[in-house]
């Protein structure tokens, strides 16, 4: 079972740090492949919360080399700001490891972020305007300046003012704002461009040793499946694809990737705007966003919440090869009189159930929800047999609507609040 890619079901911040972690303790490589900084991994470990953004969730592990792929973009800056942090708690950041060919985000991409979003006025995409966007459009369009070119300095410089120059007569031109200046900008890039030298190198060699001695590799997605830049509610995703984008950007092929898990909160959230079929409004979502802690890891924005999307859900399966699910935050319900699940959507007097490409159909969508009676007390269980039998039969229902078997379940924030119905590293399914 060399590689499991970790996917996130709806719209992030699933729980996707506390899988990667779980599966770090057996493995060789975490390897992050794609997004950047906007990502907020959380992991709840001997009782101290950590944040990963850049850094994947597995460097907690010191046997664990955690890989920064090509298919991510990199701020130095923010980047070292990460390191210093976790290395002020104590953390060993040495076994990280850069490729050569991750993009960076720089200075004017942050700008092109805040003024983009400016532009569009009420119909901003709340992006958390880290340069993500502006950074992929410049890799895209062949302009993008990479990790490797940090390695020279000459070179790195000739290139910075160069894009510089270019982004100036774009800010003039377009945005009609005055030009940034390179400085302070290059010094500040070329002190972190010396500190970061270390860990910059060719990642492919680690991955495939990784491979050919069968040792296991996570792949760690930076967003999730309905933030998808094709399968998403676009525009209002992000910048990566799911599972296959995985593979894409941390370098793997395809035919190596043995499990695709999904991570599925037991309700929804999303953070920033774009079409949200079972949203909740008032005490009822104010009270779930307390209890869950619902407050974005990067920007502290309080997240939408919702009703369970199975129709979105069985979407994002789908299209991800889903074949196990990792299902978070029961507990969070458990003082609920009852719960949703959303089975399919009324929209223009029909009922659906399958996920619209369409923004403005989404927002016409009617979700039709199926009741479910209340949980009961359930935090901290350890095994599928000390949920109650509601929470038990929740977990069953939402397995047969989106067809795959949820083999962990999360009880809590903590490493151990988490119940492994089976190994997930057996070829064969063992205990559902
Ligand atoms: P990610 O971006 O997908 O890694 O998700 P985040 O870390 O942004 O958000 C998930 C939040 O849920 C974090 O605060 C986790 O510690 C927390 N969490 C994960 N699993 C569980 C669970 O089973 N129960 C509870 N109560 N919290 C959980």
């Amino acid at each position: 079972m060399p590689v499991i890619a970790v996917v996130g079901g709806h719209w992030g911040d699933e729980g996707k740090g506390k899988l990667v972690d779980f599966l770090a303790e057996r493995a060789k490589l975490v390897v992050r492949a794609n997004g950047g900084r906007n990502a907020g991994h959380t992991v709840v470990a001997g009782g101290r919360e950590y944040h990963f953004h850049l850094i994947p969730s597995g460097m907690l592990y010191p046997n664990v080399t955690c890989v920064i792929g090509p298919g991510v973009v990199m701020d130095p800056i923010k980047l070292l700001e990460e390191l210093d942090e976790l290395a002020e708690r104590g953390v060993d950041t040495r076994n990280l490891l850069i490729s050569d060919r991750t993009h960076l985000v720089l200075p004017y991409h942050l700008e092109l972020d805040r003024l983009n979003e400016q532009r569009r006025g009420d119909d901003r995409h709340g992006t958390t305007g880290n340069g993500i966007a502006p950074a992929y459009t410049d890799k895209w369009a062949r302009n993008g300046i990479r990790a490797i070119d940090l390695l020279d300095e000459e070179l790195f410089r000739a290139k910075y003012q160069q894009a510089v120059g270019e982004k100036n007569r774009l800010f003039r031109a377009f945005y009609g704002v005055p030009t940034v200046s390179t400085e302070p900008g290059l010094s500040q890039l070329l002190q972190a461009a010396a500190r970061l030298r270390p860990y910059i190198g060719d990642t492919n060699a680690a991955i495939q040793g990784a491979l050919a001695r069968g040792e296991l590799i996570v792949l760690e997605g930076g967003q999730a499946a309905l933030l998808d830049v094709d399968h998403g509610t676009y525009p209002y995703i992000s910048s990566s694809s799911s599972s296959a984008g995985l593979c894409l950007g941390a370098g793997i092929p395809p035919n190596r990737v043995d499990r695709v898990f999904g991570v599925f909160k037991a309700y929804n959230s999303r953070v920033g705007s774009g079409p949200f079929p079972t949203e909740l409004h008032g005490a009822l979502a104010e009270h779930i966003r307390e209890r869950g802690k619902e407050y974005g890891t990067t920007t502290g924005r309080p997240r939408r919440i919702g009703w369970f999307d199975a129709v979105a859900g069985r979407y994002a399966v789908e299209v991800n090869g889903i074949d196990r699910v990792f299902l978070t935050c029961p507990d969070v319900l458990d003082d609920q009189p009852g719960v949703k699940i959303c089975t399919g959507y009324e929209i223009d007097g029909k009922t659906v159930d399958t996920f619209p490409a369409s923004v403005e159909a989404l927002a016409r969508c009617t979700p039709v929800y199926e009741d479910q009676p209340p949980f009961g007390p359930i935090a901290g269980a350890r095994t599928f047999g000390e949920l109650t039998p509601n929470a038990q039969s929740y977990v069953r229902r939402i397995e047969q609507l989106l067809g795959v078997p949820i083999t962990i379940i999360g009880t809590g924030q903590g490493r151990d609040d988490t119940i492994v119905r089976e190994d997930p590293l057996a070829r064969e399914r063992v205990t559902v």
